[in-house]
């Protein structure tokens, strides 16, 4: 089953407003030749928090999505430095990344991202959460049983409404390849989305085949046409390419036609 690819851009800790609407600029007038590939592709750019209110008053509700780096798993009230999933909506995001490895690093752990995740679906996001593996767990041949336990962490934290659960989004990261200009080869790929695709459906039957299963971890124009062929990847979360327009365009422009 093809569904609609989804290309999302984690800027992360980059860009200030001026430097953020010029990316955002590029890549939208990017967009805006590409208007046939964009019925077949989602995009969405997750910029620092700080600039999202300009943008959202730059891009509007326009072909370009809007989405957030992370949530409070709290709807409101004293939790210094926090943001909650109302405050994202209010400007102008459609989705969050939730449980990236560098705040699983910081100590999030599988039981808070589900309740990020059911936060994010409360306050009407699309989380993308991320799982995988770190190099140690690969190669003590424990990254199913990792992806196995954060998968399963989720599932009680999921909306009970059908349309919510298929839409979530689940990336697939292994964490020695992000930012590291390593990504997994393909049959690692092939054989980690197979697998979560089996647990989703398992756990959550036909709504388990709409969910939508993204790799991330050095994803590149080189070698995006590769990885995006994949079966059961339904397309990309990317770091560091997603902040240049051109690769970032790039990488959309190797989403298969046949999606
Ligand atoms: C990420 O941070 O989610 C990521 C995939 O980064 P990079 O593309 O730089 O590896």
């Amino acid at each position: 089953m093809r569904r609609r690819a989804l290309i999302v851009g984690n800027w992360k800790m980059n860009g200030l407003i001026e430097s953020s609407c010029d990316l955002a600029d590029a890549v939208l007038s990017g967009l805006d030749q590409r208007a046939d590939r964009m019925l077949r592709c989602e995009v969405v750019i997750c910029p620092p928090a700080t600039a999202l209110y300009a943008l959202h008053q730059r891009l509007g509700g326009g072909v370009l999505k809007l989405g957030g780096q992370n949530l409070s798993e709290h709807e409101s009230g004293p939790h210094t430095g926090e943001v909650c999933g109302i405050m994202l909506r209010n400007v102008g995001c459609w989705f969050v990344i939730v449980g990236h490895s560098e705040r699983r690093a910081t100590g999030e752990g599988n039981e808070q991202v589900g309740r990020k995740m059911a936060a994010a679906f409360r306050d009407g996001l699309i989380p993308i959460v991320c799982v995988g593996e770190t190099l140690d767990e690969r190669e003590r041949g424990a990254a199913e049983a990792v992806v196995r336990e954060q998968i399963a962490a989720l599932l009680p934290c999921l909306p009970v409404a059908r349309n919510k659960r298929e839409s979530l989004v689940v990336a697939y990261e292994p964490v020695w390849a992000i930012g590291t200009g390593r990504n997994a080869e393909p049959e690692q790929i092939l054989a980690m989305h197979g697998f979560i695709r089996s647990l989703l459906t398992e756990a959550l039957g036909a709504a388990g085949e709409k969910v939508r299963i993204l790799y991330g971890g050095s994803l590149k124009p080189a070698n995006a046409r590769t990885i995006l062929a994949l079966g059961d990847v339904d397309g990309g979360l990317i770091g560091g390419a997603a902040l240049k327009a051109a690769d970032f365009l790039a990488i959309i422009d190797a989403v298969p036609d046949e999606y």
